[in-house]
């Protein structure tokens, strides 16, 4: 198993740069993620790891190998395409051998190795059949199983979930986690799906237009976006105009059109004066009912009623606040409220977050 290491890596295709100048340090082992909408570049970059297309500029590492000029055959990654790009003439078995014949492998070994790659992916009693009689979940666990037959020592997995239906998405979500962490592969999974990249990712990037505007934990991006853009792909969210007041303590002071908020979250790097985006998570704001105190250290925003979708286990509310700004709100085990309702709302500092842009 190895690291990857992208120096600089850049791909130009005529007048579109694809791939602007991406440094990434993947570390062993790790379910990596490369989450971004459509024509950001992901599947560029993903091809350049695996040696389908050649960079424009900078280095790729894997492990202590330069391979940027190495010929895909040659890098020893796995990859499982979109498509699946299964050979329909063949059966499953012969599908998972290729790799393995190519790799001119004795009978006995290449025998072997597909039995444990079918196995891995529970498709052993499935060998015989040919791929036009498989399911799409079972197709994906065939390809999955033929990037695998050869122990590579990264997985490059390109939007492998999304020929799935709803609920075969899920299953497969935890069939590959269990798969790369039985097996403690590299892995680099492509998507533009953030529940996937949230629900599997050890660690992650979001790019746009070809670069890498943010890096972390899931939990990181989502509790902590450094732009409108992240906190608003990764999920959703409320995004608030707000006047900088100043900080009291650990926490800056700041004036929005339903009143004073405070925060806690990017203190260090605030400026002492000016306009600023707030970004309030809909499940950070909780409803205070008649009767009930404000939680200790929380912000109080006011606000009415405007109407509520109800969806069993919790409800979205849209909450005016004044001055053209609607927030959403989502609860928990609700209770029904009646549209016009005047709504106290209660935020904890550590959940406004300050945007950078
Ligand atoms: P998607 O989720 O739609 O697959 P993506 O984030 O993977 O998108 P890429 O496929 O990497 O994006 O494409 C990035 C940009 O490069 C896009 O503007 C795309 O049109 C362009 N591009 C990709 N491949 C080529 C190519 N072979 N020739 C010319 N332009 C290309």
């Amino acid at each position: 198993m190895s690291s990857v290491l992208l120096e600089s890596v850049r791909k130009v295709f005529g007048t579109t740069v694809a791939v602007d100048e991406v440094n990434l340090e993947i570390a062993t082992g790790d379910l990596f993620f490369l989450l971004g909408p459509s024509g950001c570049g992901k599947t560029t970059l993903l091809r350049m790891i695996a040696g389908f297309a050649t960079p424009s500029g900078g280095r790729i590492t894997i492990g202590d190998r330069d391979v940027t000029k190495l010929p895909a055959e040659k890098r020893d990654t796995g990859m499982v395409f979109q498509s699946y790009a299964l050979w329909p003439h063949m059966s499953v078995r012969e599908n998972v051998a290729f790799g393995l014949k190519v790799r001119k492998l004795e009978r006995s070994r290449v025998d072997s190795e597909v039995d444990r790659a079918l196995e891995l992916v529970r498709m052993t009693d499935y060998a015989a059949r040919k791929p036009n009689e498989l399911s799409g979940g079972q197709q994906q666990r065939v390809a999955l199983a033929r990037a695998l037959a050869f122990k590579p020592s990264i997985l490059l997995l390109d939007e492998p979930l999304s020929n799935l239906d709803a609920k075969l998405r899920i299953e497969m979500r935890s069939e590959i986690r269990r798969i790369v962490d039985e097996l403690g592969v590299t892995t680099i999974y492509v998507t533009h799906d953030q529940k996937e990249a949230l629900s599997l990712a050890d660690d992650m990037v979001v790019m746009r237009d070809g670069l890498v505007v943010q890096r972390g934990s899931p939990r990181e991006l989502y509790t902590r976006p450094s732009s409108r853009f992240t906190a608003d792909f990764l999920g959703e969210t409320n995004l608030i105009s707000a006047e900088i007041r100043g900080r009291e303590d650990d926490r800056a002071v700041l004036s929005t059109v339903a009143g004073d908020v405070h925060s806690t979250a990017i203190v260090d790097t605030l400026p002492d004066k000016g306009n600023i985006t707030l970004s309030i998570r809909p499940e950070a704001l909780a409803i205070i009912h008649e009767g009930e105190s404000v939680p200790e250290d929380s912000s109080v925003i006011n606000g009415t009623l405007i109407d509520s979708i109800f969806l069993g286990e919790m409800a979205q509310h849209r909450v005016d606040i004044g001055g053209d700004v609607v927030l959403k709100v989502f609860q928990l085990n609700p209770r029904q409220l009646a549209p016009g309702s005047d709504i106290r709302l209660a935020i904890d500092p550590e959940d406004v977050v300050l945007l950078r842009d």
